[in-house]
Formats: C-alpha cells, sequence, structure tokens
C-alpha cells in the first residue's frame, strides 16, 4: 500500500498536468461551441469519441442540426431555438445524436447563449450529457411496470372467470343442501348427527358462496357495472334483521343497539346495503374476543342518517387506515393474527355506500377497539 504522503505526491503531480485545455478536452461530459446558426465552432474529445465524428469533419460547416434526427430537428426549431432566443439558455432538454455509425445517442443538453451589447446572439456554449445509462434505467421500470399492471390484469381476469365459473355449481349445491334440510326436517330415521352434518354442510356452503359473490362483486366494481336499485328502506327493520341473521350465526355473542325514537325510512337498495351493514357487523365480531359485546348507534341528524358499529377487538394500526377501502388490503395486526379474510369486504362497503351517496369512516385505537360509521342521505 503507497503511503498517504505517496498519494498526495501524485495527486499534485496529476493537478499540474491538468490543464484548463484538458479538462475541456476530456471532461465527463461534451462541450460544443456553435454559430448562432449551429454551426460547430469548437468540440471537446468526449463529444467525439461518443459520437465518432473527427474534428476536423465537424468544423468543416457541419451544424449541431445535422447530428438530430427528424424529430429532433422539429423540437429545435418549436421548442429549443424559441426558448433559447426568449430567455437566453435552455436547460436539461432531452435529444438523440445520430453517431457516425448511424446508432442514436440519447442526450441531455444545456445551452447558454452569448449575446453583444445591442442583443445580438454571437455564440451558444452548449453541455452535452450522455443519458443513455438512465434512458436504459428508465426503460427497465416502464417494462417492468407494464409487467407488473398485466400481472394484475391477469389476476382479475383470473379472480372474474373463477368466481362466475364457481357460481353456478355453488348455487346448484346450495339448493339440493336445503332441499335435503327441508326433507330430513320431518324424517324420523335420520340421526341427530346427520342432522348436524348436513346443517354444518350448508352453513359453510353458504360462506363459501359468500365469499364467491364478494368477488364476483369486485370485478362488477372494477368493470364499473355494481349498480343499485332504489326504494324506501326501513333502517330499523333493516337492522333487526341483520342482528338476527348474525345471532343465529354467532351464537352467544352480545350486541347492544341504540336506536332513535321515531322511523327512519331512507331511500336504497335493501339487500346492497344489507350486504354492506352485514359485512361491519361481521367485522366488529370478526376482529374482537367472543366476550366483548359489538355495539350499534344509530344517529339521525338533518339531512342524513349514522349507523356507527363498535367494537372492543384488535383495533387498526394509524398507518394501516388509509388503505383500509383498497381492494386487497388487510392490516399487518391481522394477518399476523391468524384471522383469515380476503381483503375485499370494506372495499365492496365502500362502493355500496357511495352508490347510495353516502360515505363510511373509520376511528380506531390499536388494542382497544374500532368504530365504522356509515353516513347515509335522508
Ligand atoms: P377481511 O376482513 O376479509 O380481511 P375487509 O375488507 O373486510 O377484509 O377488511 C380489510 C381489513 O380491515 C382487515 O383485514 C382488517 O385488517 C381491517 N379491519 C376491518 N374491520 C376491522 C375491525 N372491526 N377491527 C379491526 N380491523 C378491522
Amino acid at each position: 500500500m503507497p503511503e498517504n504522503h505517496e498519494i498526495q505526491e501524485k495527486v499534485d503531480d496529476h493537478m499540474r498536468d491538468d490543464t484548463f485545455e484538458d479538462l475541456f478536452e476530456h471532461a465527463p461530459c461534451g462541450y460544443v461551441m456553435t454559430r448562432p446558426d449551429g454551426t460547430f465552432v469548437r468540440v471537446n474529445q468526449t463529444l467525439l469519441d461518443w459520437i465518432g465524428y473527427s474534428r476536423d469533419e465537424l468544423l468543416s460547416g457541419m451544424s449541431l442540426l445535422d447530428l438530430f434526427p427528424a424529430p429532433g430537428k422539429i423540437f429545435h426549431e418549436t421548442h429549443y431555438a424559441p426558448l433559447l432566443r426568449m430567455q437566453g439558455f435552455v436547460n436539461e432538454i432531452a435529444f438523440e445524436l445520430v453517431c457516425r455509425d448511424g446508432h442514436r445517442l440519447p442526450i441531455v443538453l444545456n445551452t447558454v447563449q452569448h449575446t453583444d451589447a445591442s442583443g445580438t446572439a454571437l455564440l451558444n456554449r452548449t453541455t452535452i450529457f450522455n443519458s443513455s445509462q438512465r434512458r436504459q434505467y428508465e426503460r427497465e421500470i416502464l417494462l417492468a411496470r407494464k409487467k407488473a399492471e398485466q400481472a394484475l390484469r391477469l389476476r382479475d381476469q383470473f379472480l372474474s372467470l373463477a368466481s362466475h365459473e364457481l357460481k353456478t355449481p355453488l348455487t346448484a349445491i346450495l339448493g339440493n343442501i336445503q332441499l335435503l334440510q327441508r326433507r330430513i326436517a320431518n324424517a324420523t330415521s335420520v340421526s341427530d348427527r346427520d342432522r348436524r352434518t348436513v346443517d354444518i354442510i350448508n352453513s359453510q356452503t353458504q360462506r363459501l358462496n359468500q365469499m364467491v359473490l364478494t368477488l364476483l362483486d369486485t370485478s362488477r366494481i372494477e368493470s364499473g357495472q355494481l349498480s343499485i336499485l332504489r326504494a324506501s328502506v326501513d333502517l330499523h327493520a333493516l337492522i333487526n334483521r341483520i342482528i338476527d341473521e348474525t345471532r343465529a350465526t354467532l351464537e352467544g355473542r352480545k350486541i347492544h343497539v341504540e336506536y332513535v325514537s321515531e322511523m327512519v325510512v331512507i331511500q336504497g337498495d335493501e339487500l346492497r346495503l344489507e350486504q354492506a351493514l352485514q359485512n361491519l357487523f361481521q367485522n366488529a365480531f370478526k376482529y374482537s374476543a367472543v366476550d366483548r359485546p359489538v355495539y350499534v348507534q344509530i344517529r339521525k341528524l338533518a339531512t342524513y342518517v349514522e349507523v356507527a358499529i363498535t367494537d372492543q377487538g384488535i383495533g387498526i394500526p394509524q398507518t394501516a387506515i388509509p388503505h383500509l377501502f383498497d381492494r386487497y388490503y388487510r392490516a399487518t395486526n391481522v394477518e399476523h393474527g391468524g384471522v383469515s379474510g380476503m381483503g375485499i369486504g370494506l372495499y365492496v362497503v365502500k362502493e355500496i355506500i357511495e352508490l347510495h351517496g353516502g360515505s363510511v369512516r373509520v376511528e380506531s385505537r390499536e388494542g382497544q377497539g374500532s368504530t365504522f360509521t356509515v353516513r347515509l342521505p335522508m
């Protein structure tokens, strides 16, 4: 290893030899001096090495414009030259130069125009930066983005196709199970164990059906085909029905409801509203311990009504809140917590509520619980 003072001596020698002329000729960028019509007056070695022309060739009447391909010539006339005339300089304009062997060199150039006292242009000084690596990098990013978008499209196409294909046999299975349930309800020869088995098959198939329907809804949202049919909806009756259904599937879970004194009727799609609220109820139970109750509060305000569903569950990290209604998004605390889900329920809830002209918001504290509030116009 050379000593420090030896290195210093070499640096000093090098600096003595490194004249301004050398700096101009071998700078890590191209230097060009041109007349106002673009003809070359001076050009440094770096640029000559990049483009493969000799100095004599360039200085015998060639113009910077001769190095531009047709689109570059047009861009020069429409942008570069007017800008230079107007403000006396241009910065970071991307061009391509046609090299002597015909290949294109992507560059970025900066030009300063020198004028006399009366403002007449005398010559232009231009620095030229080789941006081939940057362009390559940009092209790679663009390609990666295209590939990612294509993968997302394929995923969506697959999910849409799969959910469509699954729906038909599932509907047939569900219909037949329910038929079987009705038949064995009165039969005396069926054991309790077999009855329970059929009940389990029925509830699990319904769950599966629900997932497939939600997947189908996400495809509909993506293609702008989710729509609602408006009619008068009695909100209290709707919430009672949801609670009854929830109680049937979540035995022993406690729900406290706070109604308003008068009847609340809104214009909306009853089935879609039921689906959205049911989803929020299911989440409230899913993400809280079995001994924790869920609170439902209905509030009637001047022009809208609110339904707030509060749980005392695991809560949501603050960083997750802005993404909660995104498709396939699941917060980190549930990803590691072993609660299964597809991360599309809230995406569909938001769409349904917004189709009604309403909104959904969430307040939550990790470890303490969450409140999802649906606001609907009256
Ligand atoms: P899923 O429950 O199937 O994951 P959702 O779209 O219904 O999908 O919910 C998205 C995410 O929002 C959940 O994965 C979870 O991280 C969070 N989340 C929703 N509701 C609650 C809740 N009541 N308590 C805690 N986290 C919730």
